[in-house]
This record gives C-alpha cells, sequence and structure tokens, in this order.
C-alpha cells in the first residue's frame, strides 16, 4: 500500500474553503489573528479532509477528524481520523511559510514535517529538524520500525521529511492540490 503526500501553498487559501470543515475547525481559523496563520489553518485541514475523502471514497465533510491533545485534551492535538478499523488511514499534517503537507498511510506510524529554512536560526539544519520533527509525529517509533525519506518540497527554501511504516520502498504518491504550486 502506498503513501500519499499531498501539498498546498498558501495562495490556495480561499473563503470557499471553510464549507469543508467542521465546526471545530472553522472556530479554529476564525480564532487566528493573522492571516497568514489563518490560511495556513484552513488549507491544512480542508486538505486533510480532501485526502483522507479521496483515500476512503466519502465525501470531504463526512469525514470524522479528533484533534484531541494527548497531555491536556484541549481541540489543538495532532490529528486523528475517527471511523471503523482498517478502514481508517494514519495521517500526518505540517505548515511552515508557505506550504503545508499532508502525508496518510493506509495503517501504521507516519510523520511528516516542513520547514521554511529562513525561519531556522541556521538554514543548514533543515533536514535534521524537519527529521526529528517528522519522528515525533510518527510517535517516536524504534528505527528499524520506519523509513526516513526526505520529500522535495515544490517550492526553493524548505526542507520536507516524511517518516512511514518501514517495508518495501516505493516513492509516496504525490498531488498538488487544488492545482500546481509555482514558485
Ligand atoms: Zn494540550
Amino acid at each position: 500500500m502506498s503513501t500519499e503526500v499531498w501539498w498546498s501553498s498558501l495562495a490556495a487559501a480561499d473563503r470557499d474553503l471553510l464549507g469543508l470543515l467542521d465546526a471545530a475547525e472553522r472556530a479554529r481559523v476564525e480564532s487566528l489573528v493573522r492571516s497568514a496563520d489563518r490560511g495556513r489553518s484552513l488549507i491544512s485541514a480542508a486538505m486533510l479532509r480532501t485526502a483522507v475523502a479521496a483515500h476512503l471514497g466519502i465525501a470531504p465533510a463526512d469525514v470524522v477528524v479528533d484533534r484531541t491533545c494527548a497531555e491536556c485534551g484541549g481541540p489543538h492535538g495532532a490529528p486523528r481520523i475517527v471511523g471503523r478499523g482498517a478502514e481508517v488511514p494514519s495521517v500526518s499534517v505540517s505548515h511552515s511559510g508557505l506550504l503545508a503537507v499532508v502525508a496518510l498511510v493506509p495503517s501504521g506510524p507516519v510523520g511528516v514535517d516542513v520547514q521554511r529554512l529562513a525561519d531556522l536560526g541556521d538554514p543548514a539544519d533543515g533536514h535534521a529538524w524537519a527529521t526529528r520533527e517528522a519522528l515525533f509525529k510518527a510517535g517516536k517509533p524504534a528505527r528499524g520500525d520506519v523509513a526516513i525519506s526526505g520529500l522535495r518540497p515544490p517550492l526553493p527554501g524548505y526542507a520536507a521529511v516524511l517518516v512511514s511504516p518501514a517495508g518495501p520502498a516505493s516513492a509516496p504518491r504525490i498531488t498538488y492540490w487544488p492545482r500546481p504550486i509555482r514558485a
């Protein structure tokens, strides 16, 4: 089963996407003060629903996303798809600067991280930083249980890393949503 990676950019942020979100996601978007933060939150939530919906063959609005925080029970944790048993994929979401990325695997650990290099003290740390973040999001798996691979972000000046279940190596299926991304 292949890993799916979906990319989007802030250029895709459009109020029409609010219609894809549930009430909690809309409230989260509208609570953010900076328009760039609102845009990243909007495209991340809408793209996650679209990717999972395409995988399951259902409508984006019918995807049930649980963001209960494992630490405090608040609604700001990593997203987990709720549904019936083996059908439910594992997902991971990241955004930085102008980009958002969603990774989806049919089952098992997954973590993805994108990092704008200009936001780091030392841009040369980008790959190591993204690797640490992606491993954390995958639940800090034992190294032998996962494959760690660099992703090529669709804009220059970013690093991105995917952590997915170990197994026969196959390149992830890449989707640019809702349209190709241009620098
Ligand atoms: Zn919390």
